[in-house]
């Protein structure tokens, strides 16, 4: 179930680590003594996790991190740089700017701002906290269906926030938006290339053009999607979003999300690396674009793991950012698994398939009469699928939306609970088969 090799690989990349410090006074560090009791008590203990590393985990967004990074996390969990300071991390400072540069370089930037955080949440909150003062202090725009924490964090950033409707297909609406612009005064508007509940992706081309008219920042949040654009069997309209990913003036992704790391890295990028003023305003700009970047002064967190930037560069090197690499196939095959988990539900009869998806995940609902119905059939699959070893997620979905898939259904409530499916993994492709029977055989069952 997991994979061992990573145990044995470590052992002479430490001893060449080691062989770094060999001209100090030898040294003995303390060693690993009674660790079998605490890590066999712990490993009972993690037990009662989901299985996310099994193509039978296919509920929500959580995907096992590869083997390399891993590995290379443990590797540097032996320094524990701290990529605040140059102090605490020279070395991993130097592979997250590598890193971080193989980041923007898939979005077309050369010249550009950006380093690693802990998540999407506190990228997006820099991008944020950014365009308020690019844009002193004004509104913030983003879908219905974008990530909450866009007004959560301008409620924190204390930017007045707006939420322009999204289409049937769960994408923001630029007719819904150009009203807004017309009333309000805009700074920024969010636009989310891969959205949390469905994989949507707005459209970027139709914000560009109203950026024309009305001037406003763009920043787009791809912590899900961002990686997508290297993969070139997306539909028309997801692919014209990402093949303008460069006119934006900020961009998030999320390395933990589809990159394959560790919990922990999230990624904020700026096209314009005079942004950096408003991290430290006493620096000249062009200490902003030296080589000698400290990335202590252009990041809102201070203490963070080097480890997360030594995982990452490993991981690149690896599995290299590049259209029709290893990489780029994998994010294809869940692609195609979601294609044809879609497929399969368009053609069976009790099930309500909604919007084809964009990237890797699914939202559908149970056929039924009314909305009540469907909410309650949605749970009771979701747990007799768990029971069998298959776990997808539960979405709440407004009634709306759902009726305009199912007009005939009945019912007053405004929100129906429908399932959901991330298919993260490659391995998602070749389980689709038995992925399918499970959930046919416990549908036929109740
Ligand atoms: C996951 C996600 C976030 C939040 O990122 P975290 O890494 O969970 O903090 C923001 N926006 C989108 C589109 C996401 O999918």
């Amino acid at each position: 179930m997991y994979d061992e090799a990573t145990l044995d690989a470590l052992r002479g990349p430490l001893a060449t680590l080691a062989e770094g410090h060999a001209d100090l006074p030898a040294f003995q560090a303390r060693q690993g003594v009674d660790l079998a009791e605490p890590l066999q008590a712990l490993a009972e203990r993690l037990q009662d996790n989901y299985p996310y590393a099994h193509p039978f985990y296919a509920g929500q967004m959580l995907k096992p991190p590869a083997p390399i990074a891993r590995a290379a996390y443990s590797l540097a969990m032996y320094v524990n740089p701290n990529n605040h300071a140059l102090d605490g991390g020279r070395a991993t400072s130097a592979l997250e700017k590598e890193a971080v540069a193989e980041l923007a370089a898939m979005c077309g930037w050369g010249q550009h701002l950006g380093h690693l955080c802990s998540g999407g949440t506190v990228a997006n909150m820099e991008a944020l906290w950014v365009a308020g003062r690019e844009t002193g202090g004004a509104a913030i725009v983003a879908s219905e269906q974008a990530h909450y924490t866009h007004s959560r964090l301008s409620a924190v950033l204390q930017l007045p926030f707006f939420a322009v409707a999204s289409d049937r297909c769960g994408r923001l609406d630029p007719v819904a938006l150009e009203q807004l612009l017309q009333s309000e005064k805009i700074g920024t508007v969010v636009v989310t290339l891969g959205t949390t509940s469905s994989g949507a992706v707005d459209p970027l081309p139709a914000v560009l053009a109203l950026q024309q008219s009305y001037g406003f920042r763009v920043h787009v949040d791809a912590a899900y999607g961002g990686y997508y654009q290297l993969v070139d069997t997306l539909g028309a309209s997801a692919t014209a979003a990402f093949a303008a990913i460069d006119q934006a003036d900020s961009i998030v992704i999320d390395p933990h999300k589809h990159g394959l790391q560790p919990y922990g890295c999230g990624c904020v990028l700026f096209r314009d690396p005079a942004v950096g003023r408003h991290y430290r305003h006493e620096s000249p700009y062009t200490y902003f674009t030296s080589d000698e970047l400290h990335l202590g002064e252009i990041s809102l967190e201070c203490s963070r793991p080097g480890a997360a930037a030594a995982a990452l560069w490993a991981t690149q090197r690896q599995l290299p950012l590049q259209p029709g690499g290893e990489f780029s196939a994998g994010l294809a095959k869940s692609r195609a698994a979601a294609l044809a988990l879609y497929h399969r539900l368009q053609d069976s009869a009790n099930n309500i398939a909604l919007f084809e998806p964009e990237l890797d995940i699914v939202v559908w609902a149970p056929e039924a009469a009314s909305l009540a119905e469907v909410s309650r059939l949605s749970q009771r699959l979701f747990d007799g699928c768990a029971r069998a070893g298959l776990h997808l997620a539960l979405l709440s979905l407004p009634a709306e939306l759902l009726r305009e898939y199912s007009p005939e259904l009945t019912g007053s409530e405004s929100e129906v609970t429908c399932l959901r499916s991330c298919l993260m993994k490659p391995e998602h492709l070749e389980w689709l088969d038995r992925i399918w029977q499970c959930y046919s055989g416990v549908q036929q069952g109740l």
